[in-house]
């Protein structure tokens, strides 16, 4: 669900698809606000197809802050590096 969004999201940005696919796209972003979740997560979702989500790089890239890097362990941020490859992010997905 989330690479879905995430792809979805992409592919806005992009811009491909944008006139032929378009009805596709909003298909897409219907069923994803149909999901039976608490909206905090269809957000979060929404945001991180938008690259919205407040990682430093997107800090960084709207002069909000002065470094790019991950505050945790140093490394360049994204959202993937947030959400899977972070050595912080390892060990809450271990624990759960
Ligand atoms: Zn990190």
């Amino acid at each position: 669900m989330m690479l879905k969004a995430k792809t979805l999201g992409e592919n806005m940005l992009e811009g491909s698809g944008a006139t032929s696919d378009n009805s596709s796209q909003e298909k897409a972003w219907s069923s994803l606000w149909k999901i039976g979740v608490p909206s905090k997560v269809k957000v979060f979702l929404w945001r991180l197809a938008r690259h919205s989500l407040s990682t430093t790089d997107v800090l960084h890239h709207r002069n909000m802050s002065y470094v790019s890097a991950c505050p945790l362990c140093g490394a360049d941020d994204s959202w993937r590096h947030a959400l899977v490859s972070c050595t912080m992010a390892r060990c809450v997905w271990a624990l759960s």
